[in-house]
């Protein structure tokens, strides 16, 4: 295998020992480090070489399985996509492998969301030898948090408003295109029949959202991941906290959102599959309500799960809402 950005490579696999405290000594001149270093370069090829067929096609490298499932419809069988992030990870703080970058450095496209979502891959994309990258969310307005120590930085989870995520199609066909311009009338031939399907489930959220009586119409989760679809489809929102970090769980913001579910009587609330809903529980055993779920917000599920693609995702967490909100009945999933 060659890389050819070795530098970028040294410095990100001294970044990673450094990091996780494996090594505290410079990854140049000790030995034993530089066999534990290829050792775990070549398993990760023999991995990769597993995964990735060679190379007959470029090799697109989404952040997170969602903006996968995406690029996959848009590119249809000419462009070979990964996800970096695996089913179920959590993308916020996700923290790169070596096996991660191996695959970067040959990836000849990397796909990021943006606005703050992922805060790794910056300095990631970089340490895999500059990789052309794109941003879904680029030229979006975004809707800002409000309140708590997040506040004014743009909220990341867009591609939850089927609106939104059009204009997430119009970036990706962009770059497809110049990463392989004879595909061109394939991309847009697949974008407009995807957007077309993105309008269709944006007709269906907005009428089903529509028979939630006013009073019921606001949802809360763990993590601030629905002002997109709340905003877009007259809804109201309460979250444990504004976005998934280590330090989320907090008994002031346990007891604000106690306060606010009862003093809006709100029914049910929910958690999402990629943190543990067990303040939420809490919450829910502490406010009368009942818990009504799990959302996927970050991350699809598996393909058996009733998540495994972006469609799904959406209307599976819509059957919740429409059971919680509507009846106050728990699903208790
Ligand atoms: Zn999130």
């Amino acid at each position: 295998m060659i890389f050819t950005n070795s530098n970028s490579l040294f410095s990100f696999f001294n970044d990673f020992f450094s990091k996780f405290n494996l090594m505290d000594f410079n990854f140049k001149k000790n030995n034993l480090a530089f066999v534990f270093f290829t050792f775990l370069l070549l398993s990760s090829c023999s991995s990769f070489k597993q995964d990735i067929d060679k190379k007959e096609k470029p090799l697109v490298l989404t952040t997170f399985t969602i903006l996968a499932d995406i690029a996959r419809n848009i590119a249809g069988d000419r462009l070979l996509v990964h996800s970096i992030t695996k089913v179920g990870a959590e993308v916020h703080g996700y923290q790169p492998t070596p096996s991660d970058l191996v695959k970067a450095s040959k990836a000849d496209l990397i796909v990021e969301n943006g606005l703050g979502l992922e805060l790794w891959a910056r300095k990631f994309t970089k340490s895999a030898g500059n990789v052309p990258t794109i941003v879904l969310s680029e030229g979006m307005k975004p809707l800002l948090i409000e309140g708590d120590s997040y506040a004014g930085k743009p909220n990341p989870h867009a591609w939850m408003s089927p609106l939104r995520t059009i204009h997430y199609i119009d970036n990706l066909v962009e770059g497809f295109i110049e990463l392989d311009p004879s595909g061109r009338k394939i991309y847009m031939r697949n974008a407009i029949s995807y957007k077309a399907r993105l309008l269709e489930l944006d007709k269906e959220l907005r009428r089903t959202l529509s028979k939630i009586p006013i009073n019921k119409k606001v949802l809360v989760t763990c993590e601030g991941a629905f002002s997109y679809l709340t905003h877009d489809y007259g809804m109201d929102e309460a979250y444990l906290w504004p976005v998934n970090a280590e330090s989320q769980v907090t008994p002031k913001r346990m007891l604000n959102l106690i306060n606010v579910i009862k003093e809006r009587k709100i029914p049910t609330i929910f958690c999402e599959s990629t943190v543990s809903a067990k303040a939420q529980i809490e919450v829910a055993r502490s406010s009368g309500a009942a818990f009504g779920g799990t959302f996927y917000v970050d991350s699809l599920s598996s393909k058996d799960g009733p998540a495994p693609t972006l469609f799904d995702l959406q209307r599976h967490n819509l059957r919740l809402i429409q059971k919680g909100l509507e009846s106050g009945i728990s699903q208790n999933q």
